[in-house]
């Protein structure tokens, strides 16, 4: 038997289980860890961009700029319109460019597999209404027009909170009673209004250019970066950024290490089992030894007489002489024949501990 048989011979279903089970996890964690570095690389970008304040001298660094444009710049303003702002319906001198208006039912579900009441929120309907608006620096001049906003996915988030009125429901004692038996109480409505407001410090990201008479910021070419509106400073945005990729980072180290302790106990299982089968080997070997031995001894000794000798005959089959010391417990109790046909893995019938070697016995 070569090296090589004996290793696939230790490969079984539960081996191809684990070892797929260790190449899942080491791709997640590479998958985990390709994300990481995307986040981190975002990051990195955002932290380059230069930043720059709304004025007139900013008006200029554009116009003069390659096809009157910066590719990827950051620039803080307040939220300004030259059009009529939004109101808010509930508070009416609340005013902004943008503005959403949803609705959130809230019920008590009777829980199938909890036995319990369990409170359950669930968006219905969501209106948004937004206009064009610019952000301004100091004065009220120059303008830069935000275009686009809603292709930036950090844009809702700069819309705060203006008015948020729960609604009860108004439930007959029939309807309570019809709510009980099927397992389902509307307990009532949430309407929440949020709004980005006028005068609202804003930092934006993007490619800023001078066409039509104004400036514009809007979506950057693709290979410069995200489009970014958003409340934050750009450097809490950075740290932000780079706290979201630490997450993926840790998620990569910790799937990574769990498929290395996978295949430390995978490694460590086989070897076991290649020193057992290596041992089997060779005490196939040395049994054939006795074997020889037996026939060597055979004029000295009386097979028949087994039973009279000092030690008694071998303890399985009560029949043949005691012919081998089985090692490492060192028992004398069993003939070959019997050695041999005992079930893998081997063991002792006096002590059950594992036969290593097994060495002929010679009768003085
Ligand atoms: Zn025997
Ligand atoms: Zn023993």
């Amino acid at each position: 038997m070569t090296l090589l048989e004996t290793l696939l011979g230790l490969v079984d279903e539960r081996t191809v289980l684990e070892a797929s089970a260790f190449a899942v996890g080491t791709s997640l964690s590479a998958i985990l860890y390709f994300i990481h570095r995307r986040y981190d690389s975002k990051a990195k970008v955002v932290e380059d961009v230069p930043i720059f304040d709304i004025n007139s001298d900013f008006t200029t660094l554009v116009k003069e700029a390659p096809f009157s444009t910066l590719p990827y710049v950051a620039i803080n303003g307040k939220v300004s319109t030259l059009t009529a702002p939004l109101h808010s319906q509930a508070n009416p001198s609340t005013v902004g460019v943008f503005l959403k208006k949803t609705t959130t039912e809230h019920k008590d579900v009777w829980g199938k597999y909890t036995h319990v009441w369990q409170n359950e929120d669930r968006e219905v309907t969501a209106i948004s209404d937004s206009i064009p608006f610019d952000l301004q620096g100091l004065s009220s001049h120059p303008l830069v027009r935000v275009v686009d906003p809603m292709q930036s996915a950090w844009f809702e988030e700069c819309a705060e909170v203006v008015n948020e009125e729960f609604v009860p429901s108004h439930t007959s004692t029939v309807e309570s009673i019809v709510g009980f038996v099927s397992g389902e109480r509307l307990k009532g409505y949430t309407q929440t209004e949020k709004m980005l407001r006028l005068g609202t410090k804003l930092c934006a990201i993007g490619e800023v250019v001078y066409e039509d008479n104004m400036l514009k910021i809007k979506p950057p070419a693709s290979n410069f970066g995200e489009y970014i509106l958003s409340k934050f400073r750009k450097g809490e945005i950075v740290s932000q950024m780079r706290s979201k990729s630490k997450i993926w980072k840790l998620l990569a180290v910790l799937m990574g290490a769990a498929s290395l302790t996978a295949l430390y106990f995978i490694m460590r299982r086989l070897h076991g089992k290649y020193v057992i089968a290596q041992d089997e080997r060779r005490l196939a070997e040395e049994l054939e030894e006795v074997r020889n031995q037996r026939t060597v001894q055979s004029g000295q000794l009386n097979r028949d007489d087994a039973r009279n000798t000092n030690q008694g005959p071998c303890v399985v089959c009560l029949t043949n002489p005691r012919e081998c010391v089985i090692l490492n417990c060192g028992h004398i109790c069993i003939c070959v024949d019997c050695l041999e046909a005992l079930p893998t893995p081997k063991e002792c019938p006096l002590c059950r501990s594992r036969v290593v070697r097994t060495v002929p016995l010679f009768h003085a």
